[in-house]
């Protein structure tokens, strides 16, 4: 498992148009497969165009604890990529007047961000309905100064979503490194012990699944029984909702896909798995994504390609929510992984 990002690997795929470069190339130039824009065109589906903006996403750093093998932001401990209280203050202001009804930190792991217990005081006095941290558990064992972070999520009534690639500790470490799923139940035991994710409480819990390969992920309903059964039976664990997220061609995993000879057959068999009707709903037809530096994005995967916003407000210093809902969403052949089978968002299958 490497244990650097591809940043600081200097590798090509570091670069956003290299990456969109090999998305536009190849199997989609020579017309082997249809690119994105063409695949919802035949359905009427062209330009895609948001709808009621509902989650306000918010990346406030690509700096992590871990190198996980499949990362879409490339993020580890060698990004420094940090947001500054200015642009959280820039930030807060739009959460104070904004029509969306979630607000969704994520990272990198949101809580390294040294401002970031701050911030999510700050915002959570805001009364927005349902407030997201994105937390990839082993951060809340990684030291001391996080211990308590489950009783700070707690006191702010925040919604907990982590990422859990099994249930069983090989698949797990396997994708996310080495001592990552003895941190998970750790963190997991302490979220559940301070009352988070039992049957009926209010302090939500919910899990992330992403395939540790080149397949898309199998049912959710049936994912989420068996890690239900599996971590409870094994561990005593309780959890909410399991979501489960196609992972995109890009960064990382589009580094694993061509180091391991699986980028043609992934693409083929998203494409072969394309469901119109996931399309209506796709993560960016709801959401707008702000950058650790404040500028904006359709969802978190533009982000990571590079790909602003089609508007003239394109940064969080001149938010406008009439004048952003009135933009044609960026796409490109990634996009086919949030439309293959029963579809893909932050909040898991969308058909
Ligand atoms: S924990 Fe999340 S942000 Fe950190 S490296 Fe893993 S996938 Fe990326
Ligand atoms: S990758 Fe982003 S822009 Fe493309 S369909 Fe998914 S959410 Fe929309």
């Amino acid at each position: 498992m490497k244990t650097q990002s591809l940043h600081k690997r200097e590798s090509e795929l570091a670069n956003a148009n290299r990456q969109l470069e090999i998305l536009s190339n190849g199997i989609f130039q020579n017309g082997e497969l249809p690119t994105f824009a063409e695949k919802i065109k035949e359905t009427q589906q062209f330009p895609l165009r948001p709808k009621k903006l509902e989650i306000l996403q918010i990346n406030v750093g690509y700096m992590c604890n871990q190198v996980c093998e499949h990362c879409h932001v490339d993020a580890g401990p060698d990004r420094k990529e940090i947001m500054t209280r200015e642009t959280m203050e820039q930030c807060l202001e739009v959460i104070r007047n904004t029509g969306a009804h979630t607000l969704d930190l994520t990272g990198g792991a949101p809580e390294m961000n040294p401002d970031f217990r701050w911030f999510v005081e700050e915002a959570s006095k805001a009364g927005i309905k349902d407030f997201i941290v994105r937390s990839n558990l082993t951060i809340i064992r990684a030291n001391k100064k996080y211990y308590d972070l489950p009783e700070f999520f707690k006191k702010h009534n925040v919604h907990v979503v982590s990422s859990m690639p099994h249930w069983t500790r090989g698949k797990t470490d396997k994708q996310r490194g080495d001592g990552v799923f003895d941190a998970s139940i750790k963190a997991l035991q302490e979220l559940n012990a301070v009352g988070y994710g039992m049957p009926d409480s209010d302090l939500r819990l919910d899990l992330v699944y992403n395939p540790s390969g080149a397949f898309l992920p199998g049912d959710q309903a049936s994912m989420e029984k068996d890690f239900k059964k599996a971590l409870m039976e094994d561990f005593g664990i309780q959890f909410h909702n399991l979501f489960a997220i196609t992972n995109l061609p890009i960064s990382r995993f589009l580094d694993y896909l061509i180091a391991s000879d699986n980028y043609e057959d992934y693409m083929y068999s998203l494409v072969e798995a394309f469901n119109p009707s996931a399309v209506a709903n796709v993560m960016c037809t709801n959401t707008i994504s702000v950058s650790w530096d404040g500028w904006l994005y359709d969802c978190d995967f533009n982000q990571m390609l590079g790909l602003q916003v089609a508007s003239k407000v394109k940064h969080i210093s001149e938010y406008n929510e009439e004048i952003l809902n009135n933009r044609n969403i960026i796409i490109s052949q990634h996009c086919y992984g949030c439309t293959a089978g029963a579809g893909s968002s932050c909040q898991g299958t969308v058909a």
